[in-house]
């Protein structure tokens, strides 16, 4: 089976709001097997919401129309469905009892206008709103000839996510064949997209009955692997025959497979050496810290450090001396060992981070350009530096400054 999602409201065609209900809805679509193939965007307008109604209908077996179940005059979804149905709507007085009923328990009285979410399609099962007013609908029947499933949900996401899960999941999966689905996740550092998919590629080609999806983001690649299989164990199994082989090739730079992030993982090695570590950041300005320290438990393993900007701090804090500054510049190898091994020193922990750069948009020169960032790790047995030239603008060369760092730390426990 497979499905289209039709969020409606024109506020969801503004750059203020955004359509977050076909993400929770794609997800359990997703565990229940159903593979979304369209999703659709439609204003509070009639003839536009008929129109992506008949052609949904024309495309998809399950069609999910969410929003513009409401009282006032913009709620079209209803009618529009029932148009593109050539069903008739009737108003049924049991959904009005509730809905009275609803209001007077608020002491309020009903208005009018909230009659009109009352109006079932004729043959609908009405899934009654424990959140709101407005019940879901479930419409099940031909169309142009194919057997097809119709819901319209309400737009609020805490309204449609209980709606759907509490009364649409089970009846979904008593519509479909039995099957079992396996995911699994893996990250990848600081490896570029085209790089990790040459790699891989050759790999999961052979793998046709996983579905492997690639997401990559700064210093970071997410290998998404899913199967379908009649057995829990056989999907798992596919996915984890599959998995194996990925991390073979692409070795230590596969730092999770079970969706952990940087941080998590780095936290992870840290405690289990019983290691602790300080960070002193020019360029990141406190994103290195702020990551490591959004990990719960992180007090376990990490001490502080600095948020050093000035040339003036990096000495204050982190015992840069000021003539190295001088002879090489903020930006660079020897300021990067020097911010490490100083915080690592100042808050006595096991590792010391230091980062500097340049992040950009200003501050660039031929020698320094924009995205170079030098990246240290002192530890008791040295310190050793990394240089990077980070592409993007401004938050993606801070971000990748930080994955780098976290990196290095996490290699360095390996
Ligand atoms: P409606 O059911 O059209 O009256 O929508 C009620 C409210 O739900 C809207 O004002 C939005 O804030 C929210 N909403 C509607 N559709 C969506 C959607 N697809 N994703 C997230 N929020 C939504
Ligand atoms: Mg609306």
């Amino acid at each position: 089976m497979n499905a289209e999602i039709i969020a409606i409201g024109s506020e969801l065609l503004t750059p203020y709001r955004q359509d977050t209900n076909s993400l929770y809805l794609t997800e359990r679509l997703n565990q229940l097997g159903v593979e979304v193939i369209f999703k659709t965007i439609v204003g509070d307008n009639r003839e536009h919401l008929t129109a992506a109604a008949n052609q949904a209908l024309s495309r998809a077996d399950l069609v999910i129309f969410m929003g513009g179940l409401g009282p006032t005059e913009d709620d079209l979804t209803r009618e529009a469905v029932a148009d593109a149905l050539g069903l008739e709507l009737r108003r049924d007085p049991e959904i009005i009892a509730s809905i009275e009923r609803r209001f007077a328990s608020r002491n309020l009285k009903m208005t009018p206008n909230n009659a009109q979410q009352a109006d079932v399609i004729a043959g609908a099962v009405v899934l009654p709103n424990a959140h709101g007013t407005a019940p879901g609908q479930w419409i099940s029947g031909k169309y142009d000839g194919r057997e097809k499933i119709i819901l319209l949900l309400p737009g609020p996401p805490h309204e449609l996510k209980a709606l759907f899960d509490q009364q649409c999941m089970e009846r979904l999966r008593a519509k479909l064949p039995q099957q079992f689905i396996a995911t699994r996740e893996l990250k990848v550092a600081m490896m570029g997209e085209s790089a990790c998919d040459a790699r891989v590629a050759p790999i999961y080609k052979r793998y046709q009955d996983v579905q492997t999806t690639i997401l990559a983001g700064a210093g970071e690649v997410q290998l998404h692997l899913k199967a379908r299989a009649a057995s829990l164990e056989a999907a798992q199994q596919r996915i984890d025959e599959l998995a194996e082989k990925l991390e073979e090739e692409l070795g230590d730079a596969v730092f999770s497979d079970n969706g952990d992030s940087m941080e998590q993982i780095v936290g992870y090695y840290l405690q289990m050496r019983n290691a602790t570590l300080a960070v002193a950041e020019s360029c990141t300005g406190g994103l290195l810290a702020e990551r490591i320290t959004s990990v719960s438990g992180s007090s376990r393993y990490f001490v502080g450090g600095a948020v050093a900007y000035s040339n003036e701090l990096k000495t204050a804090f982190a015992d840069v001396p000021t003539d190295l500054i001088a002879k090489h510049g903020a930006v660079s190898r020897e300021v990067a060992a020097a911010l490490a091994e100083g915080i690592r020193k100042r808050c006595g922990a096991t590792f010391g981070l230091g980062v500097t750069g340049v992040a950009g948009p200003t501050g660039g020169t031929p020698e320094k350009p924009v995205g170079l960032v030098f990246h240290g790790l002192a530890s008791e047995r040295g310190t050793e530096v990394v240089e990077r030239s980070f592409p993007g603008d401004r938050k993606r060369v801070r971000w990748f400054a930080s994955q780098q760092a976290l990196d290095m730390v996490r290699r360095k426990l390996l």
